[in-house]
């Protein structure tokens, strides 16, 4: 039995894991934080998620833990995301990461963890999601180069970064098999005497509204057609249950940085 550790178990997506482990067959609880100085450190884990006792007892940070865990499944910040690493660097565990909104710079330091540590990071656990980055490869490939391309997404109104870590994964898919740097392309959001669109570019739009989970659409458009690939995630669910699953396959990969589409490349155990 896989024996997770949740980062950030009061969070939204700390929740849904819990429930999800809760529900799984393949892994379990064994430890869980939430922010240091957080009034419910010391609560039971599997209560504050609505999920009955489970004698987990939520901690602020893994280094007192490091005997109960055997992965780390980590929804939090950038920064937070960094301290865990380092707080589990050289013990033999290995490492999920969902988080989002990281600059440059802290991904470079992501990727000097991974020479050491197996992580799985991806800006969206979903199978649907992980799915349409290939389905958009091969548009682009077809239609790419005479459409406009344009990533549209929507998220609940609590959600801090935009555009989505999705849809810029989703853009940069795109541009990489158009040979383009989604830096120098990529517009985001448009506004004023703007002129005409350049071909060349990948717009982005962003909807932050209500309780929306997460939608995204690529659109290649044409002279006289159009054509979107959509993804509707509806639960959390999904996300948490890709994350186990990302879990239960990273148990058997050496130190390196891997993403969903390593994941769902071999068959679900
Ligand atoms: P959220 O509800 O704001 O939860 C974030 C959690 O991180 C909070 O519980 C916060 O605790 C905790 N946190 C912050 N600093 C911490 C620290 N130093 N130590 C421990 N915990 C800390 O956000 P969310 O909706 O769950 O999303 C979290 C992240 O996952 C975001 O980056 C989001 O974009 C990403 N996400 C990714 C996927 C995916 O499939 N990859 C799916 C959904 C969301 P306090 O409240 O106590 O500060």
């Amino acid at each position: 039995m896989l024996k997770v550790a949740i980062t950030g178990a009061s969070g939204r997506m700390g929740r849904t894991l819990i429930e999800a482990i809760v529900a799984s067959d393949a892994s379990e609880l064994g430890w869980a934080t939430v922010s240091p100085g957080s009034s419910l450190i010391g609560v039971d884990a599997g209560e504050m998620a609505g999920q009955g006792k489970s004698g987990i007892y939520l901690a602020d940070g893994l280094s007192s833990g490091l005997d109960q865990f055997d992965v780390v499944i980590d929804f939090t910040t950038p920064e937070a995301t960094l301290n865990h690493l380092e707080s589990i660097q050289g013990k033999g565990k290995t490492v999920i990461i969902g988080t989002t909104g990281f600059t440059d710079e802290q991904l470079d330091r992501l990727k000097h963890f991974a020479q050491s540590t197996p992580i799985v990071f991806a800006a969206n656990y979903s199978v649907g999601v992980t799915l349409a980055l290939q389905l958009l490869r091969t548009a682009a490939r077809v239609m790419g180069e005479d459409s406009d391309i344009e990533v549209i997404e929507a998220h609940h109104r609590h959600k801090v970064d935009a555009p989505s870590g999705t849809a810029l994964r989703m853009g940069e898919a795109v541009a990489q098999t158009l040979g383009r740097d989604l830096k120098a392309c990529a517009v985001y959001g448009r506004e004023g005497q703007e002129g005409p669109r350049s071909k060349e570019t990948i717009g982005f739009a962003t909807v932050r509204a209500g309780d929306i989970v997460g939608e995204h659409t690529v659109l290649f458009a044409s002279e006289g057609e159009r054509l979107e690939i959509t993804h509707k995630a509806s639960s959390r669910q999904t996300f948490a249950r890709g994350a186990i699953r990302a879990a239960l396959w990273l148990q058997d990969q050496p130190p390196g940085l891997y993403d969903m589409e390593d994941v769902i490349a071999q068959p679900k155990p």
